[in-house]
């Protein structure tokens, strides 16, 4: 779509200038727009051209520059920005699924995204849950009829890594589009279209913001299901992205590159300095060449992500001293922030979860999931290991 590469992209894709040739984005802090005639109102609700807006809730420049951004970063033709990633979650299914339809998805998710298929199960779609690593199961579930597959790339927060490319294969033979929700797996690190994904899912809440200011998500995928499916459901619905969010996530965008690469670096060195400690039974990070899923990540993502989870021995009550010695991290629920965070999934993020069920998906009493932030990688392992000897 450009012969830029990522990180001049990232920069500079999708900027539109107003008259006034401004350096840095405008952010256009209208709800409305005015027409020049009443037959010019009438034209442009009949069809708007690429440079006429009519409401913020259908679009809005501000918010355009950021989806035009998103669409070439990720290789798509369109993207359509939300509220949330969790408005992009449920306008990516929403918008294309109706009762009767069937849709497969991989079973480890996100509390939020298991609620949204709830949502829709309850509206008459039928929805089969598989174990998103095991692709025999993919190859069971997946049928003539089903419409869609949906699948988080790197899991919450038991970072298991689903091969893209494999379920797409099985996917497409059926006709049925892939979705896939990829924060984990960041702008920077995705190749999720040309392992075959059909559409890519975000919240930009995370480290396209990566400062922890302001919701936000984006769809991206082909003109047609941008435009025809996802566009007219989202605007009626109104789950649309304030000017002044899209602007945040515009700058955030600009130094993604950076921060990600050296958030996954942090990582890497953090997950080696735990690795075989005393007080952990197991630290779960893609990169490493002992993780299930290693070969998959490398091959998919180039890397292991930003985020490490570590399993502490001795159940809630050690994960709990844990975090409460901890002094450079911060207990909180974000991720891909500048700030490290660390969340105790079973009681806070998937506390919804029946016991049985958070035990399915590995999310035992002793597991924290850490997000490593732009801090010094020496004082992160330095504050996690006076943490763990507090154990
Ligand atoms: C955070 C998150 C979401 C939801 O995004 P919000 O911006 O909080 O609505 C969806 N999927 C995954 C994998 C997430 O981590």
């Amino acid at each position: 779509m450009s012969d830029w590469k990522k990180a001049t992209e990232l920069v500079h894709a999708g900027a539109r200038r107003s008259q006034y040739g401004e350096m840095s984005e405008a952010i256009f802090l209208t709800q409305g727009f005015v027409y020049d005639s009443a037959e010019a109102a009438e034209a442009r609700f009949i069809a708007a051209g690429p440079d006429e807006f009519i409401y913020a809730r259908y679009g809005n420049p501000t918010v355009r520059m950021f989806e035009e951004r998103m669409s070439v970063i990720e290789g798509t033709e369109d993207a359509f920005a939300t509220a949330s990633g969790m408005a992009a979650v449920n306008g990516a299914l929403s918008a294309l699924l109706k009762a009767g339809d069937h849709v497969v998805s991989s079973r480890a998710l996100f509390g939020s995204c298991l609620y949204v298929l709830e949502i829709l199960a309850r509206f008459g779609v039928e929805v089969s849950f598989v174990d998103g690593t095991d692709l025999d199961q993919w190859r069971a579930a997946v049928r003539p009829d089903t419409r869609a597959v949906f699948l988080e790339s790197v899991s919450n927060p038991t970072l298991e890594v689903i091969d893209v490319r494999a379920v797409a294969a099985i996917a497409h033979a059926h006709g049925a589009l892939v979705i896939v929700d990829n924060v984990f797996a960041t702008p920077i690190f995705s190749k999720a279209v040309s392992l075959g994904a059909d559409v890519v899912v975000y919240s930009a809440t995370k480290h396209i913001d990566g400062g922890g200011r302001c919701l936000g998500g984006v769809v991206c995928g082909s003109r047609d299901y941008i435009r025809k499916v996802l566009e007219p459901y989202l605007k009626h619905t109104g789950a649309a992205l304030s000017p002044f969010n899209a602007w945040v996530m515009l700058k955030g965008l600009e130094t993604l590159d950076l921060r990600v690469n050296r958030q996954a670096e942090t990582a890497l060195s953090v997950a080696r300095g735990l690795e075989g400690h005393a007080r952990l039974d197991r630290v779960i990070y893609p990169g490493l060449p002992g993780h299930p899923h290693h070969g998959v990540a490398m091959d998919q993502m180039g890397s292991g992500g930003t985020v490490v989870s570590l399993e502490v021995a001795g159940g809630q009550a050690a994960a709990f001293r844990f975090l409460n010695a901890l002094k450079i991290v911060k207990i909180s629920n974000n991720l891909g922030d500048a700030k490290s965070i660390v969340t105790h999934p079973a009681t806070t993020t998937h506390q919804r979860l029946a016991p049985e069920q958070r035990e399915s998906l590995g999310i035992t009493p002793g597991l924290v999931r850490l997000s490593l932030g732009l801090e010094d990688a020496g004082d992160l392992l330095a504050d996690l290991q006076q943490a763990l000897a507090a154990v």
